[in-house]
């Protein structure tokens, strides 16, 4: 039998014993857009269900450039060198588009790919409707599963995934560069009410003074808009990737966030409120895909396009005409 093919019974075992090709393999029944591996992905995930839900899932954005792989690399060997055991996921909003990838090319953090206590996965390389949002999250359940305790989930900054990724962390940090000024008039105040902190990244050499003056511009701005986490003041502070330096103020930080959010209960029901989230985006996705997957609707569709396009029916009323048939 080919490998994906395999009993899931066996590869929960392995992911429970944090055996990484089982967990990777499991995440690639997860990303499958085959329905046989859909059934399968989901016997998996609801077998692992009980195992799930300890760590803590941190997001991490930023333009190109801004230092992501860098910084999750200092971060990831920092967190695996504590103790922890660190796994990196990819939410790439160019990949369900394009077939191309922002993130995710091989030879990204080298060092913390090698390191025994960690695990990174590409962003998954095509995309189905929505099915960014269900891949995402079961990987982390899958990664959690297999002993993973903190879970970094990449995106780029342009917009909409940084609201997705949102809706699956705990904690989501925007990593930025100097040269503000503008950058941080252009800023959308959407993205910076979704982030828990800002961190001014490439705070070295001739660099370091400029970085601290943006971080301090952050804070005012960020004096007069909503947080993104009730109760917690999103925080501004500089660090260098490169260098290694303020790592550990972030992680301290999110360590404050958990603890500060814990003992209010906003933890909790964020969890809460993403999970309901999901199942509503699932259900959405699944009636999609029923939708789509009809015999009779595959049939009619082009036949109604084709209507539409000569003005034979009108678009509501074609969408009339096509339920109605599906639900014949
Ligand atoms: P990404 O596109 O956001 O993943 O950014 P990368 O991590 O690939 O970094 C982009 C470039 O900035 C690379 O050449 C890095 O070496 C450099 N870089 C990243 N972090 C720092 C830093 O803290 N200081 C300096 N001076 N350069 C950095």
């Amino acid at each position: 039998r080919r490998k994906t093919e395999r009993d899931s019974a066996e590869i929960i075992e392995g992911i429970r014993a944090g055996i990484r090709s089982d967990l990777a393999q499991a995440i690639t029944l997860v990303e499958s857009n085959a329905s046989r591996h859909f059934h399968v992905s989901q016997n998996i995930i609801q077998q692992i269900t009980p195992l799930t839900g300890k760590s803590i899932r941190i997001g991490i954005s930023g333009v190109p450039g801004a230092g992501k792989s860098t910084f999750i690399e200092a971060f990831g060997l920092y967190l695996c060198e504590k103790g922890h055991k660190v796994a990196v996921l990819a939410v790439d909003p160019s990949s369900s588009k394009s077939g191309g990838s922002i993130l995710g090319d091989k030879t990204r953090m080298e060092q913390l790919a090698r390191h025994p206590r960690a695990f990174i996965r590409p962003s998954p390389s095509s995309g189905t409707l929505g099915g960014v949002h269900r891949k995402t999250r079961e990987s982390i359940l899958l990664c959690e599963a297999a002993g993973f305790d903190v879970i970094l989930v990449e995106t780029v900054g342009v917009g909409q995934s940084e609201a997705i990724v949102r809706e699956m962390v705990d904690f989501f940090l925007l990593l930025v560069l100097t040269g503000a000024g503008d950058e941080l008039q252009g800023m959308k105040k959407g993205i910076m009410e979704l982030v828990d902190a800002i961190v001014v990244n490439k705070a070295d050499g001739d660099n370091k003074a400029r970085a601290e003056k943006t971080a301090q511009e952050y804070k005012q701005i960020l004096h007069f808009l909503q947080p993104a986490t009730k109760g917690w003041e999103t925080k501004a502070f500089t660090c260098s990737a490169l260098h290694q330096l303020g790592i550990d103020k972030a992680w301290k930080t999110i360590e404050e966030f958990v603890y500060c959010t814990k003992e209010t209960g906003v933890f909790e029901s964020r969890r809460n409120e993403q999970k309901k989230t999901w199942f509503y985006t699932s259900l959405k996705d699944q009636i999609e895909r029923m939708f789509f997957d009809d015999e009779k609707v595959k049939k009619q569709l082009p036949l109604l396009e084709k209507s539409m396009r000569v003005d034979e029916v009108s678009v509501s009323m074609a969408v009339e005409q096509l339920l109605d048939e599906y639900k014949r």
